[in-house]
């Protein structure tokens, strides 16, 4: 593998950069930093939660963590907008009420 910072080849399974002393990620690693959840896709799935359902059926083998963030915000979005639909509903239904 090489150094991120200098380039240096290096052995595989060293943890740091033997000519700058840079730590090495190794490949596990690179695995786990791209499956961490993003706050913007976290935000994506919940203002589009659409894109969430399809990233979380893209992602489900490849990204396991990923996919399950966006399903979950996904669902958050379209429960609370369930909920806000039927409160906008409720208080438009009591203010025909008390208008009449
Ligand atoms: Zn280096």
């Amino acid at each position: 593998m090489f150094c991120i910072k200098c380039g240096a080849a290096n052995q595989d399974d060293s943890r740091f950069c033997t000519t700058c002393g840079a730590p090495l990620k190794t490949n596990i690693d690179q695995y786990k930093d791209s499956d961490i959840p993003s706050t913007g896709l976290k935000v994506l799935s919940f203002f589009i939660p659409i894109v969430g359902l399809i990233l979380y059926i893209v992602w489900n083998n490849s990204y396991p963590d990923k996919a399950r963030s966006c399903g979950k915000w996904a669902l958050i979005s379209i429960i609370v907008s369930t909920i806000l639909y039927f409160a906008y509903g409720c208080s438009v239904a009591t203010l025909l009420a008390s208008t009449y």
